[in-house]
């Protein structure tokens, strides 16, 4: 009798989804962020890139990385924190977590609150030395753009980015068509629903350059709700929908991105 089974399935990668952006460090998930997780895992979720503002939100998804395994730390000052002092210990911070970190963010652009032109090169000017960091440590930039998506673009180009993600990108189709091209990713929250704008946006992305994400506890498909990784689903399925795809087609896709994008999450399911 063989016991020799080559090419059987159990080699293949299996299909994990990830939410590659949201809060879960976020006081309103303090009494049942255990459940959130169980609700995610129940649909495929398996890891929940968790974002941080500041400082102490590093910090405490750091820490919360070492109590929930689905949760995959990430550390990055958002881009209306005009502070200087505190970039340069979140630098220090995820260069003394290099291996724990699985992204560096949010971090990015923001011209709708940021009207001002020197605060705005401020803005560039922390946005840029994040963007070094992560070719010098060759961690992934989950960014946040807002009104500043083109702007936000050609400062990465400019730099050499690599290994990007732009989240709940607000910008044109043809703005992001130059970030397709240097292989950057797209992630789109479940807010896609009552969003024309994202729509138009996944109906002119190629499939391989999205991701899943839910922004929890916002962005949900019903404004002003707490949002929770489980509704990743809401935007597989608009995905699925939009690009006439099945949603296991879009599943697999978007595994397989998120994959290339992170490299070997410490989670990622790999077969005994
Ligand atoms: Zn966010």
């Amino acid at each position: 009798m063989s016991s020799h089974h080559h090419g059987s399935i159990a080699y293949a990668v299996e299909m994990s989804i990830i939410d590659c952006h949201a809060h879960l460090g976020d006081p309103v998930f303090d009494g049942d962020r255990a459940e959130v997780l169980a609700r995610a895992r129940e649909v495929g979720v398996t890891g929940v890139v968790t974002v941080g503002e500041t400082l102490e939100d590093a910090e405490r998804n750091l820490r919360l990385a070492g109590e929930h395994t689905e949760i995959l730390p990430a550390a990055g000052l958002y881009p209306t924190h005009l502070d200087e002092q505190q970039a340069g210990l979140l630098e220090r911070l995820i260069r003394e977590n290099r291996e724990r970190l699985v992204a560096i963010g949010e971090v990015g652009l923001d011209h709708w609150k940021v009207k001002d032109e020197g605060d705005r090169e401020v803005q560039r000017q922390i946005f840029t030395r994040f963007v070094r960091l992560s070719l010098e440590l060759d961690l992934p930039l989950n960014i946040h753009s807002r009104s500043a998506g083109r702007h936000a673009i050609a400062v990465l180009l400019e730099l050499g980015a690599r290994r990007v993600q732009l989240h709940a990108f607000d910008g044109k189709p043809s703005s992001a068509l130059p970030a397709v091209e240097a292989g950057y990713l797209f992630s789109i929250p479940p807010s896609i629903v009552r969003s024309r704008q994202k729509q138009k946006l996944v109906q002119r992305l190629p499939l391989s350059c999205l991701l899943l994400e839910t922004d929890s506890p916002v962005l949900g498909a019903v404004p002003g709700g707490r949002n929770e990784p489980a509704e990743v689903r809401v935007s597989l399925k608009a995905i699925a929908e939009l690009q006439g795809r099945s949603e296991e087609e879009v599943a697999e896709a978007v595994s397989q991105n998120a994959h290339r994008l992170f490299g070997d999450l410490p989670v990622w399911p790999r077969t005994a």
